[in-house]
């Protein structure tokens, strides 16, 4: 699309012209794994070999070129894949990268067990402390700062345009994972990060039906990179994948208001429940990030953690207790989910620095009707 158009629009028909051959308004899934050509080397619309590229896919990746205002996105067969094919990408044996010291459980197990034996050292650091960002920086080997913002499941929030300034000062490029905002919540490529990057099976996905991943970038000389990597390395998603992920993106708008209208209401009754310690949410005024998440952000999302008075056994029994919060991992999809972080997602974290509270309970606050959401969890409360 030429014009500059808004969000919504822009997630319902950016990369998804009617079918010209037969008009259909959706794009068709193109189940296929190779394109006749016209002579050798006459491809119809570029398509060879559906590693490569396939139109389907092509439709979802220029959808999330536009929604995160980037000049390129790549789709992968899930967030980690995207994860892997961006460090394989951007760094060599003996580089270094900052990561957040409460960084997605999957991401820091990359770090830990994949990417370091073969050579890319790590600092986890508390990304919030702009001086002890600095401090990691080893100059010269840092190549990657990785920012997760807000984060899961402590839901910390770091002011990204900030970062970036101090990357910049030191040649190190900001890779920003947006899985838990969304790009209608937060683009971070207009706040200088270089690379975003999203689990699509979350919020863009947004039903619980399909795992994903993929990057967004400005600099098209990178994506170009990270194009051919996409294909040299090969994690891509299959048509179908694709389609659900596109499908799920044309109503992202629409589900994340009615997320962020519910998870306030969540807030509301947890924070003056006697059962609950501490709650976790950028939306509160006295969370440390909310002065920065409500200058980067849209608005302060779906997912919500809280901290039991009576400690982790409480917790794993109020996870157990809810009815209407389905007890699962993954997040971002229409229905809501409870979980135990310390237990389930974070499990591989534990005995690490990025070890989360014993005590703590993530929400995925899901659009069904709030009341229904605040019965369910006065019941498990009590
Ligand atoms: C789920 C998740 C990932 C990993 O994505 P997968 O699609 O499960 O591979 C990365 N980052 C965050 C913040 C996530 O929640």
């Amino acid at each position: 699309m030429s014009e500059r158009h808004g969000f919504e629009t822009l997630a319902i028909h950016a990369g998804q012209e009617p079918d010209p051959v037969t008009g259909a308004v959706v794009p068709p899934i193109v189940q296929a794994s190779t394109y006749k050509q016209d002579g050798v080397g006459g491809l119809r619309g570029g398509y060879e070999y559906s590693r490569s590229a396939n139109p389907t896919r092509t439709a979802l990746e220029e959808c999330l070129a536009a929604l995160e205002d980037g000049s390129r996105a790549l789709a992968f067969a899930s967030g980690l894949a995207a994860e892997d094919t961006v460090l394989r990408t951007l760094l060599r044996p003996g580089d270094h990268v900052i990561v957040p010291n409460d960084a997605y459980g999957g991401t820091y197990r990359l770090f830990a067990k994949v990417w370091a034996p073969w050579g890319v050292e790590y600092d986890p650091v508390d990304l919030r402390d702009l001086d002890a960002v600095r401090a990691a920086v080893r100059p010269g080997r840092t190549k990657l700062v990785w920012v997760e913002t807000p984060s899961n499941p402590l839901l910390s929030v770091v002011d990204i345009a900030a970062v970036v300034q101090i990357a910049t000062d030191h040649g190190a490029q900001v890779l920003v994972d947006n899985t838990f905002a969304s790009p209608y919540l937060q683009q971070p490529l207009s706040l200088g990060a270089d690379v975003v990057i999203h689990s699509t099976t979350k919020y863009l996905g947004g039903h619980s039906d399909v795992v994903g991943g993929a990057l967004v970038v400005r600099d098209a000389e990178l994506g170009e990179r990270l194009a051919f990597h996409q294909n040299a390395a090969g994690a891509v998603p299959g048509p179908f994948d694709s389609w659900l992920v596109l499908r799920g993106a044309k109503t992202l708008g629409v589900r994340m208001d009615r997320h962020c209208a519910n998870a306030e209401r969540v807030v509301e009754l947890l924070t003056r429940h006697p059962a609950v310690s501490e709650v976790l949410y950028p939306g509160l005024p006295g969370h440390r990030g909310h002065d920065i998440a409500s200058r980067q952000m849209r608005a302060y999302g779906g997912m919500v953690s809280f901290r039991l008075v009576d400690g982790e056994a409480k917790a794993v029994e109020v996870c157990g207790r809810t009815e209407v919060f389905t007890l699962g991992e993954s997040l971002g999809g229409v229905e809501s989910l409870i979980e135990h972080p310390g237990r389930m997602t974070h499990a591989s974290a534990a005995g690490s620095p990025l070890e989360v509270p014993s005590d703590l309970v993530r929400l995925s606050v899901g659009i069904e009707t709030a009341d229904d959401l605040l019965a369910d969890l006065e019941k498990a409360l009590a």
